[in-house]
């Protein structure tokens, strides 16, 4: 029955997240949490009657303007999930003037929908049943659905139904800039039975056009509403259900106001027109077969499969292949926490995700920063560098959007430096477009944008370094590693290597095109590189040093070594160690505190440019050190401490980064999901437990897991192939799905072809390393 919405939707436990009453100060989180989207559209998770306090949210990927703000901004567009029973009996209907008598909501993660049931009673005791349930298509991206099943329980009623597009949204901005609306209202009004606001954003004038419409079906009579605002007459124990559909889609300025509207109003008139259960069955089997590709089966406790899939879910709606217009910010699309600005934070804990899993995504991503080389090469020419200098944060233009203020750890408003020093992202992305190239073969990609992207960032650092003739030695000075503890620090240890790399594989590409004498060509007269400029290149990356000690620990910056050691001898409830509280954050900086990997970043990224004994210095040194103020950084000390097999650690490390949003660990949800954790927890399980990582080209996968899991399986893509991973307490499973007739890759430390249909069973080995007895 239609009128049972909730109950038909909220089975498949593990493919829920609850919400089981209405705690009004919790809203801001659900409301991330509950965000739906499709890569293109993403809308939070507020109650459709947007109660008071509500933040609502509607944007689209790649839509930033700055007009009233120091830098760009995500645009929050005017709402169109907003539909209010706003009075009923002449009493006003509301979560917070009503007693609520049981709420609940469930997202459905395996079908992308948000289901909910509250009951009301007003002052003269009345109950009513309120039911509804909403969709922003995976089909047809421009469309969202929603029903509202509504009951007076104990007596005839008249409700008020005010619906709509809501344009009260507003920006939450930075602190000192209080909200503001990044778009105009250029026209509003109604057409065949549906209304359209067209509205312009204020900057960059892209028009969106918005159209909605909405029937409600008494007594299985289909009548549809000739405005937004209604006024109705229900029987007692009578239902109605309200069906809204809604179509958004943004264009250019310069195209024809009148051209656009019409060419949105046929999208939306077809599915306005066609029934609620078709629209809905096409949703689900989009996500059908996005989760068939994506999913990962963990067999461990109910808990940790479903927000395993929490995490995979918030990556499935926050990122398309649009051909680089926009890639993900550091909150997904779900809030605007960062202004939705761009940060490394999508290059290296985002992308493999995608590259495992849908490598037009990944693509699409590094097309992001192609499309904004002139503007990096812009940056790096007026900082006085050469080559390309990729901004620290990024929107729509690519040049640099970081705010020169920002909240510190402590609450107190400081000075940002890092646009001016966190120069590694411009490494970052040089590696990341490697590591597509390695892991796609994609001939083309490289032809026309990835040579260009590596070597003019290996420019950069040519131009970045300086020489340093008493030790012989080249230096990057000046900087911030991703510890933003130790602001303006020299020779920064993650820095000075991933530069070294970038220069390094510059140099190898170089030489390697020259038997491509076309693509060399095209390159050398595009760029005007010469072999003396790639041999130097290569000589600078060889004369660019790190410090080690004499336990092989390499200093994570100049002077490291002498600050002070603070040791962390208590955890919060989440397991993450506590900074001692008589430390001032603006001391912090003159301890060993880091606040997220740095070293131990290096040993994750460059995994097969260390030894394992270097690697195993480094971990126990650092991993003391680092107390994880920041949400990238669990996740890769789990990887870290699978491969040093530091299981438990691995294990507490890897649940931080898996409820970082669930649990709201670091108390911002509401502005928004943690991209980067979303991405990390998925590499921890798939490069940290499964053990796939990649070594010289190849694939290589030692599984580690904690023994009570019993099972972790998932595939993944590696050169065009589909390869399924099963691992069990005792075996592991391997099966060349599709793709090459056969597959090289590595099983513990031996190299094995695999033929493609055949399935292969290795045996688990024992860790004779492990604190607790345990496979690896
Ligand atoms: C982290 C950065 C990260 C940024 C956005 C900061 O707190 O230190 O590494 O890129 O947040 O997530």
């Amino acid at each position: 029955m239609i009128e049972d919405i909730y109950p038909q939707q909220a089975k498949d436990e593990l493919w829920l997240i609850k919400e089981t009453k209405w705690v009004k100060k919790l809203q801001g989180i659900r409301e991330s949490q509950f965000c739906l989207g499709n890569g293109y559209l993403s809308i939070r998770g507020s109650l459709e009657d947007h109660p008071y306090d509500a933040k609502p949210g509607a944007y689209i990927a790649g839509l930033y303007d700055r007009i009233g703000s120091q830098v760009d901004e995500l645009v929050n567009l005017p709402n169109p999930v907003n539909f209010t029973i706003t009075t009923i009996e002449g009493q006003k209907f509301d979560m917070c003037t009503m007693d609520v008598l049981s709420h609940e909501r469930v997202l459905n993660m395996k079908k992308g929908l948000l289901v909910r049931r509250t009951q009301y009673r007003d002052v003269q005791k009345r109950k009513y049943n309120y039911q509804s349930m909403r969709f922003v298509s995976m089909h047809n991206k421009n469309i969202g659905v929603m029903q509202i099943v509504f009951t007076p329980l104990d007596k005839d009623c008249v409700i008020d139904v005010v619906t709509g597009i809501n344009t009260a949204v507003t920006t939450t901005g930075g602190f000192s800039e209080g909200r503001k609306k990044h778009f105009r209202v250029k026209e509003l009004g109604q057409h065949q039975k549906a209304g359209y606001l067209v509205s312009e954003t204020l900057e960059q004038k892209y028009t969106v056009v918005e159209w909605s419409g909405f029937y409600y079906q008494l007594k299985n009579k289909r009548i549809f509403a000739k405005n937004n605002i209604l006024r109705l007459k229900l029987k007692r124990n009578q239902t109605i259900i309200f069906t809204k559909i809604f179509c958004i889609k943004h264009f250019r300025h310069k195209e024809q106001h009148q051209a656009v509207k019409d060419r949105t109003f046929k999208i939306f008139k077809k599915a306005f027109y066609s029934d609620f259960a078709t629209l809905l069955t096409r949703h689900v089997k989009a996500w059908e077969k996005l989760w068939k590709r994506a999913d990962i089966i963990v067999e461990g406790t109910n808990e940790l499969q479903k927000n395993l899939r929490f995490n995979i879910y918030h990556m499935l709606i926050c990122a398309q292949d649009d051909k680089g217009f926009s890639s993900v910010g550091a909150r997904t699309l779900s809030g605007d926490g960062y202004r939705g600005h761009i940060f490394w934070d999508a290059d290296i804990f985002l992308l493999p995700f995608y590259l495992f899993n849908f490598s037009q995504i990944a693509k699409s991503m590094l097309l992001y920063r192609y499309n904004r080389l002139d503007q990096s090469r812009e940056l790096a020419r007026k900082e006085g560098f050469k080559g390309a200098k990729f901004a620290w944060e990024s929107a729509s233009t690519g040049q640099e959007e970081t705010p020169e203020w920002a909240r510190d750890i402590d609450g107190i408003i400081s000075k940002v430096y890092t646009h001016k020093m966190e120069h590694h992202i411009t490494a970052d992305i040089a590696y990341a477009v490697y590591k597509y190239y390695e892991a796609t073969d994609d001939a083309a990609f490289m032809e026309n944008y990835g040579y260009e992207l590596i070597f003019e960032t290996a420019r950069f650092w040519a131009s970045r370094v300086t020489y340093n003739k008493r030790k012989k030695k080249y230096e990057i000075l000046h900087v911030i590693g991703p510890d933003e503890f130790h602001v303006d620090v020299n020779n920064n240890a993650f820095t000075n290597v991933m530069a070294k790399w970038n220069l390094l594989i510059a140099h190898k590409l170089f030489n390697g095109i020259k038997k491509k004498r076309t693509i060399f060509r095209k390159i050398k007269k595009k760029l005007d590189i010469t072999d003396r400029e790639a041999g130097l290149w290569k000589k600078i990356a060889t004369g660019i040093g790190i410090t080690l000690n004499k336990n092989k620990i390499m200093e994570q910056f100049d002077g490291y070594f002498k600050l002070k050691r603070v040791s962390l001898t208590k955890t919060d409830e989440n397991g993450i160690p506590m900074i001692p509280g008589t430390l001032k954050a603006k001391n912090i900086a003159k301890t060993q505190l880091s606040k997220q990997p740095d070293v131990l970043m290096l040993l994750y990224l460059l995994g097969d440019v260390f030894s394992s004994k270097t690697k195993n210095a480094n971990y126990n040194f650092y991993i003391n050190r680092t107390v994880h103020k920041s949400s990238l950084s669990s996740s890769v000390c789990a990887i870290l401490a699978c491969e040093m097999h530091d299981l438990s650690r691995a294990y507490n490390l890897f649940n931080v980064a898996l409820n970082a949003d669930i649990s709201n660990c670091y108390g911002n949800t509401d502005e928004g999901i943690h991209a980067a954790s979303l991405g990390g927890v998925w590499q921890a399980i798939v490069s940290g437990f499964a053990g796939v990582r990649v070594k010289k080209g190849k694939i290589w996968i030692r599984p580690i897991m904690p023994h009570y899991w019993q099972r972790l399986a998932f595939s993944f893509l590696w050169k065009k192939n589909l390869i399924k991973l099963d691992v069990l307490n005792d075996a592991i499973k391997v099966k060349v799905i599709s793709g090459n007739k056969s597959v090289k890759v590595g099983i513990y430390d031996k190299p094995v072809s695999l033929e493609r249909g055949r399935m292969y069973i290795f045996k688990r080995k024992i860790s004779k390393y492990a604190k607790e007895a345990c496979y690896y």
